[in-house]
């Protein structure tokens, strides 16, 4: 048998196969986002059941064997518990999960990103912030570390900060512009593009650290919503799927 191989991460797809085992799609901290081939992970004895589900962020100890990686022992460090007691929030944290697949690639370490997975599945887990915030924060850092970061800095034609005024956002230019410039882009309140700043430039520990009233709230949630997909030019089923359960 090849040495064995550590890393940590968090499972963010799980698909079972044959009788007893599992596909987990893992971002890990070393080698990317990756598959990792589980035999009898759907066992409730096996080793490997509790670290070898979704959201769960575990360490595993895999080996290599015909170009795929497959779980030896899994330890787990973390299973956001939380998340499982509330259906919409196990709804955005699926969403949160394939939004991740979708940008990253394996042998691509992206610490940043597991960072930003790890500290929102923390957050759906506990009760403190809307929901729609957490998704906000998230869909915008998320964007700005995947290689689409918006220039929120000022009016990308005169330069103008704005503050404490309404601006003007293009979503698929990822660009803000004054009153002068706005040209056909949507405006957004003052506490709105604040908050899309902070999202974008915050140091990671304090990104969700801010309050909206509910109607910003929901000008925000749109915004960032919009400008993810603007970027990634996709849907996702599981956005569509929090939806729903968001109007329940
Ligand atoms: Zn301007």
């Amino acid at each position: 048998m090849s040495t064995p191989i550590l890393c940590k991460g968090v499972v963010i797809r799980e698909v079972a196969y044959g009788e007893s085992d599992k596909c987990l799609t893992v971002l890990s901290d070393t080698l990317g986002c990756i598959a990792i081939f589980c035999k009898g992970a759907k066992n409730y004895k096996s080793k490997a059941f509790v670290s070898a589900q979704q959201f769960c962020y575990s360490e595993f100890e895999l080996y290599s064997r015909a170009d795929r990686y497959w779980l030896k022992e899994g330890t787990l460090i973390n299973n956001f518990y939380g998340i499982r007691e509330d259906i919409t929030s196990a709804a955005l944290a699926g969403y949160v999960c394939d939004v991740v697949a979708d940008v990253t690639r394996e042998n691509q370490k992206e610490p940043e990103i597991l960072r930003l997975l790890l500290n929102t599945l923390y957050m759906l887990s506990r009760p403190d912030k809307p929901r729609a915030q957490l998704k906000a924060v998230f869909e915008l850092r998320l964007c700005a570390l995947a290689g689409f970061c918006p220039d929120l800095v000022g009016c990308a034609v005169c330069g103008a900060y704005g503050e404490g005024e309404p601006m003007y956002f293009d979503p698929k230019g990822g660009q803000i512009y004054c009153g002068s410039h706005k040209g056909s882009a949507t405006m957004l309140s003052a506490a709105v593009v604040k908050a899309m700043r902070h999202s974008v430039y915050a140091p990671a520990q304090r990104i969700f650290a801010f309050e909206l009233a509910p109607a910003e709230l929901s000008e925000f949630a749109h915004m960032a919503e919009r400008y993810l997909l603007c970027q990634l030019e996709r849907s996702f089923a599981t956005l569509d799927f929090y939806h729903n359960m968001e109007n329940l």
